[in-house]
């Protein structure tokens, strides 16, 4: 059998080199920095950022270094090192939503976001970014990338946004922006949030109904999961990942539809009058009655009681209690399983095999249709836990899975 592969994350001196190295290869002179942004798994909280409701993600340790040096004119210039010899190029003036084709839309589209915004003082730019945040894997590589050019920019056009974490919220509009209306990947704000506003050592509630201000949205949970003897492993399971392909966009519109027959400005408002009731499992049942459809109401039980698992999440870790906390990894799974039909076998297939392993729990993290899971396991099991899951995949005949160690990591920053 294979030994499973573990991703490393780019220290801050390899990152460095690595970004600042394509850019002189490829532009021929030096950036004016770096700067990096982190890929994030999401602990507890699935599908309801466009409901309104609560998340919890941490940051990775792995991270999209980005060397990015202004121009003069309203050009802008990217270069990646998934294929290191092509440049892509638009100029931002005239440029209109979904006018950039293929990756470089992600980077492209955070200029023209900040330019549509009102913040024309943003012009061009050359870019080269050098990571190791899995692409398409439910890790964010996406909003690693647009918030890390947000961070950027903000700071070589002198915006001003990135030193507050108040601030910092308009960056993410902008990286939202880009990722909904230049790449056409939709997208709810819990990854570009994580990205630019998580802490190390800790977990980020991030609370996304709409009405709240930046300092009310978030909250910083201690998640030092060393000191508790533990560790998250995060398997990839390199099933192929695709938002793109309507599911999501479904999933969201029959929440919205959902809300409407519901009478509320979003499903996050029923979850907390259910939450609420004498008898919350009563009043579950007679918002799920009120619904059309068996699909609906599958939709919409997935979306109330995640909500509630984030609150209970939150509250069993902060006292310690793993075996609960465990419990409630493996409940949204299974109702991201059976009630949302977001998984795919090989998800499936690697929460069970970390369960009958010893993991307290595990949960596929990200949109789903592909993509990673993730397990809460005893410190020094997750080589041994990662190999298992490997083994059922060759086995199976699934793509060879990747194993990476997620440890609460910091925000957005400058780097050089
Ligand atoms: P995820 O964000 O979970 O990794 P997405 O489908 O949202 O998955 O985003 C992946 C896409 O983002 C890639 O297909 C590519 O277009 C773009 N992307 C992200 N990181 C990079 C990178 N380092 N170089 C080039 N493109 C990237
Ligand atoms: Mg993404």
């Amino acid at each position: 059998m294979d030994t499973v592969a573990f991703i490393d994350a780019l220290t801050h001196d390899e990152g460095v080199a690595r970004a600042v190295r394509l850019f002189t290869d490829t532009f021929g002179e030096q950036p004016d920095g770096v700067w990096s942004a982190p890929g994030r798994v999401n602990l507890i909280g699935e599908h309801t950022d466009y409901n309104a409701g609560l998340c919890l993600p941490i940051a990775l340790p792995h991270r999209t270094f980005v060397a990015l040096k202004a121009r003069k004119d309203t050009t802008a210039r990217v270069v990646s090192d998934i294929s290191p010899n092509s440049v892509a190029q638009a100029d931002l003036k005239g440029l209109q939503a979904g006018g950039v084709e293929g990756w470089s839309a992600y980077p492209i589209g955070v200029a023209w976001a900040l330019r549509e915004t009102g913040f024309t003082q943003v012009q061009g730019f050359d870019a080269a970014f050098a990571s190791c945040v899995p692409l398409g894997s439910g890790l964010s590589s996406s909003a690693a990338m647009t918030c890390s050019v947000a961070l950027a920019l903000d700071d070589v056009y002198g915006l001003g946004f990135g030193a507050s974490d108040a601030g910092r919220v308009t960056l993410i509009t902008a990286a939202m922006a880009s990722e909904n209306d230049m790449a056409g990947a939709s997208t709810g704000g819990l990854d570009q949030n994580a990205s630019m506003r998580c802490i190390a050592g800790h977990a980020l509630l991030l609370d996304c109904r709409p009405e709240l201000t930046p300092l009310e949205n978030v909250s910083q949970q201690p998640f030092d999961l060393e000191g508790l003897g533990l560790e998250l492993l995060v398997v990839d399971t390199q099933a192929p990942h695709q938002l793109n392909d309507g599911q999501y966009a479904q999933r969201r519109a029959m929440c919205d539809d959902a809300a409407r027959i519901l009478g509320v400005a979003s499903l996050r408002v029923s979850a907390d009058s259910i939450a609420r009731a004498a008898d919350p499992f009563q009043a579950l049942n007679e918002t799920l009655d009120a619904l059309p459809d068996a699909t609906m109401k599958r939709r919409v039980r997935h979306v109330i009681t995640e909500i509630e698992r984030v609150r209970s999440f939150v509250h069993a870790f902060a006292q310690h209690d793993i075996v609960a906390a465990g419990q409630l990894f493996n409940a949204s799974h299974d109702s991201l399983a059976a009630d949302y039909e977001v998984t795919v076998p090989e998800l499936d297939a690697a929460v069970d095999v970390a369960r009958s392993n010893g993991a307290y729990g595990a949960r596929m993290t990200g949109g789903g249709f592909g993509g990673s899971i993730i397990a809460l396991v005893d410190r020094g099991r997750s080589q041994e836990i990662a190999q298992r899951i490997a083994d059922e995949f060759a086995a199976r005949g699934f793509h060879a899975p990747r194993a990476l160690a997620a440890v609460a990591s910091d925000s957005a920053r400058r780097e050089a």
